[in-house]
């Protein structure tokens, strides 16, 4: 049974839960470390922490993030959410969002599909997401579930595709740093790169001061993760998991439900980062 979870979202990104009841899920999943990672957004992090039941919150996010022509997710633990450098880099970001969401408008509106706008606009939501505009057609009737959303609109080759240019390596990491926190890439075998290409972008990583690989989250297959703690071995980063929960009714990943992330090895776990040790007294 885990006790933590560092990877979660509230309704501030593309969450179902205010951050309220997010606390109150994790409470009874009898979790005690907390960490909201919101998309591009820390604004839930101070209703978590008012309403936290007891659990220790840590600060987080989840930065999109390009490399290589790829959608990278850096997330930063143990940030300042005030901090001049996370906070500028946030703006800039939502505001691509905001961009997107535009084009995505006016794209729809050409296939005879009107009212995203006003739609989003009633949402609790800072980062807008593709989820939303994925909603909004399920809830209009034009499509039936997220993952056709995604193939017949929204993804790659979706009628309405729309491509973000998300800052760079360089840009989501230092922001991290610079805020206090500690830059994890998210979810590494999601990513559709090869295992010389993700080798690379651990190289890239930790060469503008990358520090932790989540090596544990829900449905991850036992080799793969193996093979991930290898690589954060080798590379000597710091091993985080999370359960990237998003919503009740998405079953395959609840809050806390995923794999240990220290067995009997050698690879460091993010518990042993100095600044961990220095701001959380709790472990796992
Ligand atoms: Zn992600
Ligand atoms: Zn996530």
């Amino acid at each position: 049974m885990t006790t933590f979870d560092f990877h979660t979202h509230s309704h501030f990104s593309d969450g179902e839960h205010s951050p309220k009841h997010l606390a109150k899920i994790a409470s009874a999943a009898g979790i005690k470390q907390l960490a909201l990672t919101d998309h591009d957004c820390v604004d839930g992090l101070a209703e978590l922490k008012s309403n936290s039941l007891g659990l220790e919150i840590i600060n987080g996010v989840e930065i999109s993030t390009s490399w290589q022509d790829t959608e990278i997710h850096v997330l930063g633990l143990l940030i300042d959410p005030d901090h001049k450098a996370i906070q500028e880099l946030l703006k800039n970001q939502q505001s691509l969002r905001r961009e997107r969401i535009k084009t995505i408008h006016q794209k729809l509106c050409k296939l005879g599909i009107t009212g995203l706008l006003e739609y989003i606009g009633n949402l609790p939501c800072k980062a807008l997401t593709r989820t939303h505009v994925s909603n909004f057609l399920i809830r209009e009737g034009h499509s039936k579930n997220n993952q056709k959303a995604f193939k017949v609109f929204l993804g790659k080759r979706g009628k309405v595709y729309s491509p973000a240019n998300w800052c760079n390596l360089n840009a989501s990491v230092s922001a991290i740093l610079e805020s206090g926190g500690i830059a994890v890439i998210a979810h590494p075998s999601r990513y559709s790169i090869s295992s010389k290409k993700l080798n690379t972008l651990i190289e890239d990583f930790r060469n503008v001061g990358g520090e932790g690989l989540e090596i544990s989250y829900p449905n991850i297959d036992q080799t793969i993760r193996k093979n991930l703690k290898i690589i954060a071995e080798k590379n000597d980063l710091y091993c985080s998991g999370g359960s990237d929960f998003h919503s009740s009714s998405r079953t395959w990943a609840r809050i806390g439900k995923f794999p240990a992330i220290h067995d009997n090895d050698k690879a460091k776990t993010i518990f042993e980062h100095p600044n961990w040790k220095s701001k959380h007294s709790l472990h796992s």
